[in-house]
């Protein structure tokens, strides 16, 4: 269950309406709530206020929301703090962009209120989920990746990956549909001592398709970003 009243969400809005009404909702449900009319009043709120989830209209004055969703993906503090983009119709085709540069989820104007308050739910249960379990195996499609033996197997048959390979699947098998940087993977696969470049991330992930082709379009790569895996292989 959502707890909304330890939930922080900073609203992005350029729109005094939409800011208000939207506002209004969270706070009627129980949520903080904290404003920004402008991409540099978000990023300024968001280092200092560190919200717990940010919603980020795209068209905005100075800083649009694509270039502000880019910017919290690279940095490390930010790179996994969870975005719901608000977009017109028309805007479609940046939604894709959108989508491509980490948001983990967006709703289209005119929306609901109430439809977006269930949207920030969803994405509060499904981060909390991911967060709370405790696995010892992910399956997707007929690959399974056993923690505790410390095993992937396709079909049964054990398919030998490195340490490494086998921490890089492990950590996109656990954050399905997110973007993941390469400094993340690199900090939670290598270390923070680790003084490799991010092509590192590149060769291993390479690797892992070569052993794995049944993830060659599973996992994607995220223009300038990282890698996702998609989330439709992910058997709960
Ligand atoms: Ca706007």
């Amino acid at each position: 269950m959502v707890v909304a009243g330890s939930k922080k969400v900073l609203i992005v809005e350029d729109e005094k309406d939409i800011l208000h009404l939207v506002k209004m909702y969270l706070d009627k449900e129980g949520f903080r709530t904290l404003t920004a009319a402008n991409g540099v009043e978000a990023l300024r709120q968001v280092r200092s206020e560190h919200p717990d989830l940010v919603i980020l209209d795209l068209m905005l004055p100075e800083i649009d929301g694509l270039e502000v969703c880019k910017k919290l993906r690279l940095t490390p503090q930010t790179s996994m703090l969870p975005i719901i983009m608000l977009t017109a119709k028309s805007e479609e085709s940046d939604t894709v962009v959108g989508l491509e540069l980490g948001a983990d989820d967006y709703v289209t104007k005119p929306f609901s209120p109430r439809g977006l308050v269930a949207r920030i739910k969803a994405l509060f249960r499904r981060l909390d989920r991911a967060n709370d379990r405790d696995i010892s195996a992910y399956r997707y499609g007929s690959l399974n990746l056993n923690l505790s033996r410390h095993e992937v197997t396709v079909d049964g048959r054990e398919v030998m990956l490195t340490a490494k390979e086998f921490g890089l699947l492990e950590h996109l098998l656990r954050n399905p549909g997110r973007v993941l940087t390469r400094d993340v993977l690199l900090n939670s696969v290598w270390g923070y001592d680790y003084h490799g470049t991010t092509r590192t991330v590149d060769v291993h992930v390479r690797r892992i398709k070569q052993k794995l082709p049944l993830l060659n379009d599973a996992i994607l790569s995220v223009k300038s970003l990282g890698y996702k895996l998609r989330e439709q292989g992910l058997n709960a």
